[in-house]
């Protein structure tokens, strides 16, 4: 039994716990990473944040 053919045969997977990014603080799923904050904002709360201060660098959160 060629063990080390097994051995090869795993790869780590590189899976980054999103689950905060994709929530926002009201529960609702994020939409929007705002950078500034690195706080994920739903399109409600995005738009309260975008109106309240100055326009800073998004990401769009393509779910
Ligand atoms: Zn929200």
């Amino acid at each position: 039994m060629n063990l080390d053919r097994f051995s090869q045969s795993y790869e780590t997977p590189v899976i980054e716990t999103v689950d905060d990014i994709n929530n926002c603080g009201c529960g609702k799923q994020a939409e929007w990473l705002v950078y500034e904050d690195k706080q994920p904002h739903c399109s409600e709360c995005f738009r309260e944040a975008t109106e309240c201060g100055e326009m800073v660098e998004v990401q769009y959160l393509c779910a």
